[in-house]
């Protein structure tokens, strides 16, 4: 790249290896979901050290949404889903007629504050969808205190926690009832589109692996390798079309056996932008509390009020300098849809409502130069010092 040459905000990490993978998948004229969906379903749960069941799908929405049928959320339920979030974290509720309840964060990691979420609470609440924050996990005991206590089902959405742990436990082998990851083609693990749905459930594995294609009862692999005749097949529910593509499992399998690298990379990455950032008027974010307690999926600043320029000030002038920023998250309740359906309002979520109008996303993908990694820690300083 050349030296003025734009950096975007994120890039796939992606090699020789990712593309040979995938024109050997096109070559075998297997494209739909087959051995690589299979294979990389194995090596996931081997990744997140768990027995459980991994059913990869085609997105981390897919696998959220099977998730919340399976457990069979319904109407008159309540969810908790904190506000600093994807939109497909709550949307998924809406799917099977749930109500999210959304409540507000943590100043410092952003991830669901339970003291606000214990104040939410009624007989109708069945379960939580806490988010894992820029790869930055909810605590382990804490999380699972809190849904013992209230008798909760919990849904992680580990779109950005992959890999990392908590408690040293890696994200997607702890007590959750279905911990969902994305491979979206920005996330720590890009397959382009795809997720991973983990449950030691048997129930909740069952169903999701009919609703996943069609409703099916019995779902691709099977048909290829039963003796049963391969066209037989019963639909037992409108299932959904929520299958991994073999083309996309290909290239999340050579992703997975460079996760870990590539989370070394990212680290790095964060490890100077901290040091660089020490003496600017900004929050910096929380590092991790243990070994491998980080995915660095983002790295996000809030400027302080009394920086020289404010937030949307300084994503426009890092544009105009050549370095791509984001904002995670607009929040839930600033969206019109939740907004005006649940009559959230910016004053009952003071901490997200005030952090929003100060944060900011830096690139921080594994493929950066260290030259890169210069030129945004310069641009960023030349603005805020
Ligand atoms: C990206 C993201 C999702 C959705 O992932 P897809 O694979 O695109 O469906 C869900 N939750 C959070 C927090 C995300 O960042």
């Amino acid at each position: 790249m050349g030296q003025h040459s734009f950096i975007p905000f994120a890039l796939p990490d992606i090699t020789e290896a990712e593309i040979n993978a995938v024109t050997d998948t096109v070559r075998s004229g297997w494209l739909t979901t087959g051995p690589n969906a299979a294979a990389f379903e194995d090596e996931f749960a081997a990744a997140v050290e768990t027995d459980a069941h991994c059913i990869s799908v085609n997105s981390a929405t897919a696998g959220l949404h099977l998730a919340v049928e399976a457990l069979g959320l319904t109407s008159g339920d309540e969810v908790l889903v904190p506000t600093w979030t994807f939109t497909s974290s709550a949307e998924i509720v809406r799917y099977v007629g749930a109500t999210p309840i959304v409540v507000d964060v943590d100043p410092q990691t952003l991830n669901i504050d339970f003291a606000a979420a214990a104040e939410k609470l009624t007989d109708r609440t069945k379960a939580i969808i806490p988010v894992h924050f820029a790869g930055l996990p909810v605590p382990r005991h804490e999380l699972d205190t809190f849904a013992r206590t209230h008798q909760l089902a919990v849904i992680e959405d580990a779109a950005h926690a992959f890999p990392v742990r908590s408690d040293r436990t890696m994200i997607g082998s702890g007590a959750s009832d279905a911990v969902v990851f994305s491979f979206y083609a920005t996330k720590t693990l890009a397959a382009g589109e795809g997720g991973m749905l983990v449950t030691a459930n048997d129930d909740i594995a069952n169903r999701a692996r009919v609703m996943r294609l069609h409703g099916i009862s019995r779902d691709v692999f099977d048909r290829y390798t039963s003796r049963k005749p391969s066209w037989q097949y019963d639909v037992v529910a409108p299932g959904f079309k929520y299958n991994l593509p073999d083309t996309s499992a290909a290239i999340g399998r050579v992703q997975l056996e460079r996760a870990v690298e590539m989370r070394q990379k990212r680290s790095a990455i964060a490890d100077r932008y901290l040091q660089a950032f020490a003496d600017l008027p900004v929050q910096l974010p929380s590092g991790p509390t243990e070994p491998e307690g980080h995915s660095w999926h983002l790295f996000v600043l809030r400027l302080h009020p009394e920086a020289p320029i404010d937030r949307d000030t300084f994503i426009q002038r890092c544009a105009d300098k050549g370095v791509g920023c984001s904002v995670h998250f607009i929040p839930l309740h600033l969206h019109s849809y939740y907004r005006d359906t649940y009559n959230l309002k910016p004053e009952d979520y003071p901490v997200a409502s005030k952090q929003f109008q100060h944060a900011v996303s830096l690139p921080i993908w594994s493929a950066m130069t260290a030259e890169q990694v210069e030129r945004v820690i310069t641009v960023v300083r030349s603005l805020l010092v």
